[in-house]
């Protein structure tokens, strides 16, 4: 299990262009969150979330990694078996750095998937309908490979095992609405730092050890040199 997490959320994929929720009040994309990713837009309002997420997937194929997702990369390249990339970015920015083994929380947009039988495949970044007409296995609906507000999230598991041993929990880019970091700060971690833009309601900043109000691809190098000073000492 990784002793130091990387936990990131849509802030760090913000310079790469891609929008995260905060920055459109509770609109994606100018779209209504209830309409496109809560449980249940699948079975009312399908053709809208099947567009609106392949537009998400044409998106991202213009988009390049950021300077934090490369020193990611390499700090991930430089202590392969102790750091662990865990992002709830449905993007393939962390890939398009060259990143292996990321553990995405809420699905990955290259992905889809059936609604009844196991089926996955990864289309690129084609629209979902013109890569299949239904699942070849059961013909039943395909799906992004997304989890929707209020749908289960059966990556959780494997967070909850990597925190076991986890000593160093870096976050970067979460407001914390969705996965409240805070409740990860066991006695256990020895070294917490914080990274967003500015504050967020939902985040109790006094809690991290360390707090960087900045973008991402600013704060990264300092991180990076944190974790490597506690490495050292430890
Ligand atoms: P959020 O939109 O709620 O919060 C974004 C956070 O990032 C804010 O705290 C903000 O201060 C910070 N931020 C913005 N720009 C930054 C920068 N340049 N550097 C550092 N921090 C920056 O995002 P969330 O907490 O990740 O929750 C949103 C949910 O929506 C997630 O579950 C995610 O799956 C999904 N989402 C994903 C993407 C994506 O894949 N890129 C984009 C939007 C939403």
């Amino acid at each position: 299990m990784a002793k130091i997490i990387i936990f990131s959320g849509a802030g760090i994929s913000a310079e790469s262009g891609i929008s995260t929720f905060r920055d459109s009040d509770g609109l994606w994309e100018n779209n209504k969150i209830e309409d496109i990713c809560m449980a249940g837009c699948l079975d009312w309002n399908y053709q809208e979330t099947i567009d609106f997420y392949d537009n998400r997937r044409e998106d991202i194929e213009k988009k390049e990694a950021n300077y934090a997702h490369k020193e990611l990369k390499k700090f991930v390249e430089k202590y392969p078996h102790d750091v662990k990339l865990i992002t709830q970015n449905i993007d393939n920015m962390f890939e398009k750095a060259g990143c292996k083994d990321v553990l995405h929380l809420h699905g990955f947009l290259p992905e889809i998937l059936c609604e009844s039988c196991e089926f996955k495949d990864n289309i690129g970044y084609e629209k979902l309908q013109e890569a299949y007409n239904a699942c070849p296995e059961c013909h039943n609906k395909l799906r992004p490979n997304v989890v929707f507000f209020g749908e289960a999230a059966p990556k959780y598991e494997e967070l909850y095992s990597e925190l076991n041993d986890c000593e160093v929990f870096v976050v970067i880019g979460t407001s914390g609405n969705v996965i409240n970091t805070d409740m990860f700060l066991s006695r256990a971690i020895k070294l917490s730092i914080l990274n967003n833009l500015e504050p967020s309601d939902a985040i109790n900043d006094e809690l991290y050890s360390k707090v960087l109000y900045k973008k991402a691809t600013e704060a990264i190098d300092e991180i990076i040199v944190d974790i490597e000073s506690f490495l050292e000492g430890n």
